[in-house]
């Protein structure tokens, strides 16, 4: 919630640019606007929280941001973008892979039923866990481990975004989607070109269309205590 004038104009001015770049890239994405019900979540988290103290005048800017330990709060525009392709309802069940800042997982929580997030650096886990539990969002469920092996003791999830780019699409997720789930990832890599993909798994088979080009950093295998 936000108290001050300054910081509504700014969040105004920032979904403002948002909606801007939705109506640019529709062409690609297929969606000229974003959904009211998505529209909302964004509103209501500050995303300044889930940026380091240093970057907080910053945060109502469309860029990534630098978060520590290599990784990266993803740009709000690509944020909103995801959020919308996954077409959460209310009560659904959401895996997230990269929960890097936790703010992605803030969005979500405002949508699903439950979230389950996977992060495999230990220090930005535990941080996410801070803020977000600060913020007494109390439908997330944590973890420290490699999101290749997904969270089978939660699956099946409608829903499953990964905010970190593998080669291909892991196999072990599509089998952690339910019939008729969506699945939002990077594939690719930063030399040879990442694209954002929107995947829907129709009788066991993932039916995938490529959405955007996009930057986002690798997905990395293991798990790691900085
Ligand atoms: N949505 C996040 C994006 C963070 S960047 C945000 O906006 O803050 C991507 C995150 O994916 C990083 O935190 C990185 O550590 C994590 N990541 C990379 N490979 C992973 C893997 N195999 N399992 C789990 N997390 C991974």
């Amino acid at each position: 919630m936000f108290t001050r004038n300054h910081e509504l104009e700014q969040s105004d001015r920032l979904w403002g640019a948002v909606d801007a770049e939705m109506r640019e890239t529709q062409r690609y994405t297929g969606r000229c606007k974003l959904k009211e019900d998505v529209k909302q979540a964004l509103r209501k988290v500050d995303r300044s929280s889930f940026v380091p103290h240093s970057y907080k005048s910053m945060a109502w800017q469309n860029h990534p941001l630098s978060i520590g330990c290599e990784q990266t709060i993803s740009q709000p525009f690509i944020v909103a973008l995801m959020t919308d392709l996954l077409d959460v309802k209310t009560g659904q069940r959401v895996l997230e892979i990269g929960t890097g800042s936790g703010y992605q997982t803030a969005i979500l929580a405002q949508l699903a039923g439950q979230v389950y997030t996977v992060e495999r650096i230990a220090t930005l886990a535990q941080r996410a866990k801070d803020v977000l539990t600060g913020l007494s969002l109390s439908n997330i469920q944590f973890k420290v481990a490699d999101g290749y092996d997904g969270w089978s003791e939660y699956a099946p999830f409608d829903a499953i975004v990964v905010t970190a780019a593998p080669d291909d699409v892991p196999q072990s997720l599509v089998d952690q989607l339910i019939d008729g789930g969506r699945i939002v990832m990077p594939v690719g890599s930063l030399l040879g070109g990442q694209s954002l993909i929107r995947g829907v798994k129709e009788k066991g088979e993932l039916i995938v269309k490529d959405v955007l080009p996009v930057s986002f950093v690798p997905m990395v295998g293991g798990v790691e205590c900085f």
